[in-house]
């Protein structure tokens, strides 16, 4: 007589890799492994039952505390043995694995993204630079070139927006809350038209592909 095999599913017994298991695939391992889980749960308690009665069976022959019981209970057999010595946490063994394998993969997607975003900004900055006059190597170099032409766009946007302000007038800025009546900033002075404020040209986020500036007090 023998105790029962516990079952093991078929995760736990064949290769595989976490990069390709897909949502599917984890899927029907789950609900594999429930069920496995179920059965070495029946298998169990079947050995236990049956040591049990072997058990009995011992101490009907020999008596308590018989080196044969001693023996018994040290050397079952198998049939006491526990079926979680399997290890069935399929959330540690499998889940937590591929999950982690697919941040990583995500995490590489989008460093490289980014380094081709750069990469792309930076060219775009030459081409920039170039219609502007400036050479390559003379005027800028490859490591300054997205910074020397947001340099330049945001100067030629101060001398568009003050064409501006020449035609049309002083300009609110961030900041105004002078005392007095004020009717702006002209956009070069230090200060605004009633002379309350120190304003400054500024921006957040400027880019010589979309230099947006502002007046602002400070
Ligand atoms: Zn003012």
């Amino acid at each position: 007589m023998q105790p029962k095999l516990y079952v093991a599913p078929s995760w736990h017994t064949t290769h595989w890799r976490p990069e390709d298991i897909t949502d599917e695939q984890l899927k029907i391992w789950k609900e594999e492994t429930i069920l496995v889980i179920e059965k070495n749960r029946a298998i169990h308690a079947e050995n236990m039952k049956k040591f049990a009665q072997l058990f009995g069976l011992v101490r009907d022959l020999f008596g308590t505390k018989s080196i044969q019981e001693k023996y018994l209970l040290k050397n079952d057999g198998g049939y006491a043995a526990n079926w979680h010595s399997y290890s069935l946490n399929f959330k540690e063994s499998v889940e937590d694995k591929v999950n982690r394998c697919r941040a990583e993969a995500e995490k590489i997607k989008k460093t490289k993204e980014s380094e081709k975003e750069q990469l792309e900004l930076l060219a775009e900055a030459v081409l920039w630079l170039k219609a502007r006059g400036r050479a390559l190597g003379l005027d800028f170099s490859a490591e300054n070139a997205i910074q020397t032409a947001n340099d330049i766009a945001f100067f030629e946007e101060v001398e568009r927006r003050r064409e501006y302000i020449r035609k049309n007038g002083p300009i609110g800025f961030s900041g105004q809350n002078c005392d007095g009546p004020c009717s702006g900033w002209d956009g070069e002075s230090k200060r605004c038209e009633c002379g309350n404020r120190r304003v400054s040209w500024t921006y957040d986020d400027l880019s010589f592909k979309d230099p947006s500036i502002y007046g602002e007090a400070y």
